[in-house]
């Protein structure tokens, strides 16, 4: 039993499939993320906030040439001692597949769907310059893709705090209604 146990780990962890109640909330979700990156206030956004950021200009053309990931690009992700971990997602800079944590899947569709367009930045070469944490990020292309794309999929403001150039976009468009901002952040000098 503990050998047969121990060799379906093994087995799981070299490549599992999503189960068939998590593939197809992750079918939902990149469906929404697909809808939410196609809109037009998606490129105008982000081009609005990111305008005097020119390393952000091909992540955000990068959307509208390649979109988002199909659903065979979109994997799980069960590394030893992720059930404790918040990270909900991890892709390699440059990687056309992007692992999704399976124990951060119980999330609203809108919330799933701002995670695979924040790994999509990932997956177009992107790197996080402050770390790891989204509070020292806020306001970089991959966190404000993410949340504007949860805003655009959910008609309200993500459950965290976002970028106040982000929030103030979506507000002067009339998007969303008073949403919580957090205090820019970066780990710049
Ligand atoms: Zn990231």
């Amino acid at each position: 039993m503990t050998r047969h146990w121990g060799l379906t780990l093994v087995v799981c962890l070299a490549g599992c499939g999503f189960s068939s109640v998590e593939q197809r909330n992750i079918d939902t979700a990149l469906n929404a993320g697909v809808k939410a990156t196609q809109r037009n206030e998606f490129s105008e956004i982000l081009s609005a906030v990111f305008a005097h950021d020119s390393p952000a200009t091909p992540i955000i053309a990068r959307y509208a040439e390649d979109g988002l990931f199909r659903s065979d690009q979109v994997q799980p992700w069960r590394p030893w001692g992720m059930m404790f971990s918040s990270a909900t997602a991890s892709t390699a800079p440059g990687s056309a597949t992007t692992g999704l944590n399976v124990w951060k899947l119980d999330r609203r569709v809108p919330a799933v769907a701002n995670t695979l367009v924040h790994e999509r930045a990932h997956s177009f070469g992107f790197l996080h310059r402050c770390g790891e944490t989204r509070a020292a990020n806020l306001c970089d292309v991959a966190y404000v893709a993410g949340d504007l794309a949860e805003a655009l999929s959910s008609h309200s403001c993500p459950g965290e705090p976002v970028c106040p150039a982000l929030a103030a976009e979506l507000q002067k468009r009339g998007l969303v209604k008073d949403c919580p901002q957090a205090r820019e952040a970066c780990c710049d000098p």
